[in-house]
This record gives structure tokens, sequence and C-alpha cells, in this order.
């Protein structure tokens, strides 16, 4: 198996030079997390204050990696020069890999992705950070399918270890090799998996959301759930996971997992998730879902 592996990545093109498109919550992490390891990346958005932004959130992390003795200054801001901020596709014609986090909706995956594929050049590897779009389906207006795969990260991108190559119906093995040992340059732990609805981790993960909401509707305390699988061995539970993912976030991927699974994901009324996410108690991101924040 080790010879296969092996043999699999002596196609890897190399990659030198990245680029994330989006800086938000995931693409900041992600620059961050490809300097951190030495990778130089380009990020870029469409807003000013975006980049700005995501810098920001980069330089607290290294600050407090100096904080805690692992970095010196100097290595810190070498390591910050590895990130080029950008709103413009300028150099993008010497990317090897590119990653797309831009926000989670198929028409502006799909302009973006269909840009970038004609300023790049022609082996430059593209990959999507979508948690819920089909990568088969994202690279249909594709010319170059075979260069193109999922590349899902999870948040916070410094601190989860694994990251989900996802291989669509047209992409090549260079495209996975190369996307694989970009996520090991950075320190990660890359599985390869078919295109399917919630690809593996979510496919695991809803289901254990949907048992759990299931026990609320049916009158548990959900301080106590948390509490029984922590003892368990989870580091967190199912409400408190719930409130780091986010309502909406939940909400919108359990939708497409009904839709690809509808005999086992799909219920009739609403979900403790559902009744949460119509009240406005999104999680942490506004401060209040199962628990509060304030
Ligand atoms: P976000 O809203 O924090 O960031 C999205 C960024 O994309 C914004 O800064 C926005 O300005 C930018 N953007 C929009 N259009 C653009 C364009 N045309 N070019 C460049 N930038 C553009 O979103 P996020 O949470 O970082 O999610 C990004 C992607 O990652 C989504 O596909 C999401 O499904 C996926 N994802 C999110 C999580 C999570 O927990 N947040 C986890 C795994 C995967």
């Amino acid at each position: 198996v080790k010879k296969k592996a092996g043999k699999f990545e002596k196609q890897a093109k190399a990659v030198k030079q990245t680029a994330v498109l989006g800086a938000g919550i995931m693409g900041g992490g992600i620059a961050y997390q490809s300097a951190s390891k030495g990778t130089p990346i380009l990020m870029k958005d469409i807003k000013e204050e975006a980049v700005e932004l995501g810098l920001k959130e980069s330089r607290k992390l290294f600050a407090k990696q100096v904080e805690r003795g692992k970095l010196t200054t100097e290595q810190m801001a070498e390591k910050l020069t590895l990130i080029r901020p950008t709103l413009s596709y300028g150099d993008f014609g010497h990317v090897d890999l590119v990653v797309e986090a831009v926000v989670e909706n198929p028409k502006v995956k799909d302009a973006v992705l269909t840009e970038v594929e004609g300023l790049v050049s022609e082996d430059t590897i593209l990959t999507s950070n979508t948690s819920t779009i089909s990568i088969t389906r994202l690279a249909q207006n594709l010319k170059r399918p075979e260069n193109f795969c999922g590349m899902h990260f999870f948040n916070p991108v410094h601190r989860m270890p694994l990251v989900e190559v996802i291989r669509g119906e047209k992409t090549g093995d260079a495209a996975v090799a190369a996307t694989v040992a970009y996520a090991r340059a950075m320190g990660k732990t890359p599985i390869v998996v078919n295109d399917c609805p919630g690809f593996l981790v979510n496919r695991v993960l809803f289901p254990y959301f949907g048992g759990f909401s299931l026990l609320v509707e049916q009158g548990a305390d959900f301080q106590r759930v948390d509490k029984v699988m922590e003892k368990f061995g989870w580091p967190m539970g199912p409400a408190y996971l719930l409130d780091v993912v986010g309502m909406d976030t939940a909400v919108h991927a359990n939708e497409v997992m009904a839709e690809g699974f509808p005999d086992r994901m799909a219920r009739d009324g609403k979900t403790a998730i559902q009744v949460m996410y119509e009240n406005e108690r999104l999680g942490q991101k506004n401060d209040k879902g199962f628990y509060a924040y304030e």
C-alpha cells in the first residue's frame, strides 16, 4: 500500500505557490495555515475589509505563537510576508493550486471558478472548499474538470487536522495527488473521498445531529445530553457543537443531505434545530444558540 501511495503522489505537481479565493472565516484560516507551514499564498477577496480582517486574524494567531515562545517576532514577520492580500487576479498566472473559499452559493462559485480557470496556467489545480455543493456539479462549467477537486477544511482551520479531498466524476489523479500533497505540507491529514452529499464527515455527523434533535424534541435536556456525550469521550456534546457550526449552516447542510438521502435524512415536521434557526438562535455567531455567549 505504501508503495502505491508513493507512486500516486509522484504524479503530484509541486505546489510552491498557492492562492485562496475569499478571505472570510475559512479563506483567512487557510491562508494562515499555509503561511504557517511555509507555502506562499495569495489571499483574494472582492472586499478590502475582508482581506484586512483575514490578515488581522492571521496576525493574531501568529502573535499567540510568539507569546507561547513557539515563534520569534522575526519568524512571525517572515511568515506574514507569505500571505499576499489582493483584490485582483494580477499574479494568478504563477499559481500552482487555488482553493476557492467564497460564499456557499453555486452561482457565485461557478462564476469565480470559471473566471479563475481562464487566468491560471493549464496545469494549475483548482479546488473548492464547499461543504455541500457537489464537486461533479461545480466541474460542469469548467474547461479542465480533470484539474478540479474538493478540498474541504473544517473550522477553525488551524485547529482541525482533517481535510477531505473530494474526487468528482472527472477529477484526475494528478489533481488529487497535488491536493493531498498540499494538505500534508499544511500539516493536515488528508482523506480522499468520492463525491456525495455530505462527503464523509457530514454523512456521519448529520445523522448524529438528527438523533440529538429527536431526543430534544421528545423532551431531553440538551445540557444533560452534552454532558453524557462528553463522558462518552467526545470533546464536546452535540448542542455545543451545533452552536459552533451555526444553526443556519446546519439547517442548510441538512437540507442537502435530505435531498440526497430522502429515505434516511428527510423528516416530517420541524426539527429542534430548525426551530432554533427560525428563532434566530444561530449559535456562537450571534451569541445565542443552545447556550448563551454574552
Ligand atoms: P465567509 O462568509 O466568512 O467568507 C466568504 C468570503 O468570500 C467573504 O469575505 C466574501 O467577501 C468573499 N467573496 C464573495 N464573493 C467573492 C468573489 N467573487 N471573489 C473573492 N471573494 C469573494 O464564509 P466562510 O464561512 O469562510 O465559507 C466559505 C466557504 O467555506 C463556503 O463554501 C463554506 O461552505 C465553506 N466552509 C465553511 C465552513 C465554516 O464552518 N464556516 C467549514 C467548512 C467549509
